[in-house]
């Protein structure tokens, strides 16, 4: 029997990199888009393994109830949909509830009409993972079991606050619902750094901007040469990674229960301004030099990140730096044709 798949938040650049990698592999995929328009389109992307549900807002109680009602074929939920964006003005409003209520909604969707659901993998995050603070330490070493402490009156904060915010507070909730509900379908966690890798399908490179992670490189592109560095900082990991690993996340039985860290390296914008000048001279010439080799240094003042033990359950190697950035600069290079 085929098994099906649901991904909430369809149209997003983590999902549709786990879309494209489940349908090779035999699954069928369901997933829920915000409006008829968004679902078609990804119809002509992906093919008739691929359908949708419309969930025009997770946050809106019962926001999965009618696409499980609808479809007892499913037996995996994945859900990645979340808000993301440092451009809001209120981020209780914008980022905390949505994100927070929205895991909510899915799991009590789940647990009443997910009938034959039995595996479910929330797409978290390394920013429920690493306080803020601890992440500038050089003294701390970060792990799969480490937490963001950060308070709900702080998240609201500003933005940053919100979004990191936003993913701890869902995360705990996803945990918290499965202890208090004792569901009989078993929970994973999946918690990237920063997402970067191409695009899956080059017609989202037609917008002016792109998601918020893949946006990091595509500044750095915008730059003339006597612009700032830009000051992003941290750890990274390509999205074809991420795919795979919400893949593995329901596939293997040593991730129930687990947060699977996903974490390649450490970055910051003069790493990929490095990679740029040496990959892509032509193009670099208007972007700044910068120092080159001086992001080693920097690095050298961030916490130690220690993912071993979710290397080890994956068992596959992680794409490195050069290989991201490269095959994210030709893709957007080639779509500027
Ligand atoms: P993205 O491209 O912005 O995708 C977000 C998805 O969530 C989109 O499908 C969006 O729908 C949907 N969504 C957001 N708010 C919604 C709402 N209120 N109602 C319905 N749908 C909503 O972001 P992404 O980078 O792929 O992120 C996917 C997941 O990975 C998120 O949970 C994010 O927190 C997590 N994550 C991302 C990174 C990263 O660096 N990219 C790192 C760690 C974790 P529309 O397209 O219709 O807006």
């Amino acid at each position: 029997m085929t098994t099906t798949v649901f991904v909430s938040g369809a149209t997003g650049f983590i999902a549709q990199h786990i879309i494209k990698a489940l349908i090779p592999k035999g699954y069928n995929v369901i997933g829920s888009v915000r409006s008829v328009e968004k679902g078609n389109g990804l119809v002509s992307q992906f093919g008739d393994k691929f359908s949708y549900e419309i969930v025009p807002d997770i946050e809106i109680e019962g926001a999965f109830d009618e696409s499980l009602k609808k479809h007892p074929e499913i037996t995996v939920f994945l859900h990645t949909a979340s808000p993301f964006s440092y451009n809001v003005t209120n981020p209780e409003k914008e980022l905390l509830l949505p994100a927070v209520n929205g895991t909510k909604n899915a799991l009590a969707a789940i647990k009443k009409y997910g009938t034959n659901i039995k595996r479910v993998v929330i797409t978290s995050s390394y920013a429920a993972i690493a306080d803020a603070s601890r992440e500038i330490d050089n003294t701390q070493t970060i792990r799969e079991d480490s937490w963001n402490e950060i308070s709900w009156e702080d998240a609201k904060l500003n933005p940053v606050n919100g979004y990191r915010g936003s993913k701890t507070y869902a995360e705990k909730a996803g945990w918290d619902f499965v202890k208090n509900e004792k569901p009989n379908w078993s929970i994973s966690f999946v918690n990237p750094t920063f997402v970067f890798g191409p695009q899956a399908f080059s017609s989202a490179l037609k917008k002016d901007s792109l998601n918020t992670s893949s946006e990091v490189i595509n500044t750095i592109l915008k730059l003339n040469p006597d612009s700032p560095i830009p000051p992003q900082k941290g750890g990274w990991v390509d999205v074809r990674d991420v795919a795979k690993a919400h893949i593995i996340a329901f596939e293997k039985d040593e991730a129930i229960n687990k947060r699977l860290l996903l974490n390649s390296g450490r970055f910051t914008a003069q790493s990929i301004i490095d990679i740029l000048h040496k990959a892509f001279p032509e193009v670099a010439k208007n972007i700044p030099v910068g120092v080159p080799g001086s992001d080693k240094e920097v690095i050298s003042t961030l916490a130690t990140i220690d993912n071993s033990k979710t290397k080890e359950l994956l068992g596959f190697e992680l794409i490195d730096l050069k290989t991201s950035v490269t095959d994210s600069v030709n893709q957007i290079l080639d779509a500027r044709k």
